[in-house]
């Protein structure tokens, strides 16, 4: 899995407008969100020009984002993005194009399952070189303070900072990322 380290670091970079210039607190969550747009070609492009143009009363950013074949990288892991509050100094934060709506079966299109295998690489480069374990936090665990992976919805669910509950699909995705 060490081959993962390289892949990171080599993103390519469309930095985003709004992001910490600290964090202020040790990595110890991976938050994952959904882009609520369709799956198109280029979409985590478009997603990170849409970072790049937000104005200053709606501040948002996530470290990486990616589609089908691609990975974008918007913000440095070292610095905080603009992702959730609640887990924005703590928190690492992926946004995979897609729906929060989307059932299973739409989890299963071939578009969905490069999403999450790119996805998965990306999580196993976190998980690693931020010793997060792949496991989902319920929301008491993340109030605890423990390690590991949450969707957006947790942490609205937990801090209630945010009315944004993207992302469901988590059983599934964690199965591939598990498998890595
Ligand atoms: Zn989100």
């Amino acid at each position: 899995m060490k081959s993962y380290r390289k892949l990171t670091l080599s993103l390519p970079e469309i930095t985003a407008r709004w992001y910490g210039q600290s964090r202020g607190a040790p990595v110890r969550v991976i938050g994952i969100h959904t882009t609520e747009c369709n799956e198109a070609n280029k979409a985590a492009i478009a997603v990170a020009k849409f970072f790049t143009r937000l104005p200053s009363n709606r501040k948002a950013s996530a470290h990486i984002v990616v589609d089908n074949k691609e990975a974008i990288r918007c913000v440095p892991d070292n610095k905080p993005a603009w992702a959730a509050p609640g887990c924005n100094f703590d928190g690492l934060h992926l946004e995979l194009v897609g729906r929060a709506n989307q059932t299973m079966p739409q989890w299963e299109d071939s578009y969905s399952q490069n999403v999450l295998k790119l996805g998965a690489k990306i999580v196993a480069d976190w998980s690693q070189r931020f010793n997060i374990p792949v496991v989902k936090l319920t929301v008491p665990q993340l109030k605890a303070g423990k390690r590991g992976i949450v969707g957006h919805v947790d942490i609205s669910r937990a801090y209630g900072l945010t009315r944004c509950f993207c992302f469901f699909g988590f059983d599934y995705c964690l199965l591939s990322w598990r498998s890595l």
